[in-house]
């Protein structure tokens, strides 16, 4: 197996599936005026591509897509993701709305839509997507979800982007285990669910970094065959 991991990046990254190309300019101008990654596809084949190849943070959907119904796509979406799916429909009748979110979205926004609504809604749900907990104290660490700086004793823990992925998710889970899959995908992408190896290595590189003794973990626990758990009684 290569390790040609796919690099995660420090500012969010926000998937725009929309198939007319003025909106999806319009939606990619507010993403990079809040200082975000935008990342545009005008089909639904072209999203299922990007989600496999590096899940975003957020996604902006659009319903009516050339080669399938949007509400098909958040379906498949949510089998393996629970990032914030956010719809921005032309449709307006209740039973759009309705179905759409009972697909599995967390908003529907309706067009014309401005563009500080837009950046507002979106950044709500990156705030939900942190969840309360922007800062966690574990021990003598204190790991910082919003300026993504992880402290031990005092001392900077310079973190790989990887790494602190890793770690924001079990942090998103804190207390509770977090399965193999669901770090793959959250992490690499659904494409990398089955390689466990790529998780063990970084896994060993961040408990070298923020363990006292890496070889008796006592923040990122192993539950044998079944993920890592972050401790919390610490
Ligand atoms: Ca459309």
């Amino acid at each position: 197996m290569t390790q040609n991991y796919p690099e995660a990046k420090n500012a969010w990254r926000i998937a725009i599936v929309e198939d007319d190309s003025g909106i999806r300019n319009f939606i990619r101008t507010a993403v990079e005026q809040e200082g975000w990654i935008a990342e545009s596809v005008g089909s639904a084949s072209g999203a299922i591509a990007l989600m496999e190849q590096n899940p975003p943070d957020l996604i902006v959907l659009d319903l009516g897509l050339p080669d399938m119904d949007g509400s098909t796509l958040i379906r498949i979406i949510r089998k393996s993701l629970t990032i914030p799916i956010v719809v921005l429909s032309a449709r307006t009748q209740e039973h759009e709305k309705v179905n759409a979110l009972d697909c599995g979205a967390d908003d529907y926004l309706t067009k014309p839509i401005g563009g500080s609504e837009l950046k507002a809604r979106l950044r709500a749900h990156l705030r939900r997507k942190i969840g309360p907990l922007q800062q966690i104290q574990l021990g003598t660490i204190l790991i910082d979800l919003t300026t993504r700086s992880v402290v031990k004793s005092g001392c900077v823990v310079h973190l790989t982007p990887i790494e602190f992925k890793i770690l924001s998710v079990l942090c998103s889970k804190i207390g509770r285990v977090v399965s193999q899959r669901e770090l793959l995908n959250e992490v690499w992408g659904i494409e990398h669910s089955e390689c466990a190896q790529y998780l063990r290595i970084h896994v060993g590189h961040l408990r070298a970094k923020i363990e006292d003794k890496p070889a008796m973990p006592k923040y990122i626990i192993t539950e044998l065959g079944v993920g890592y758990r972050l401790a919390d009684e610490c």
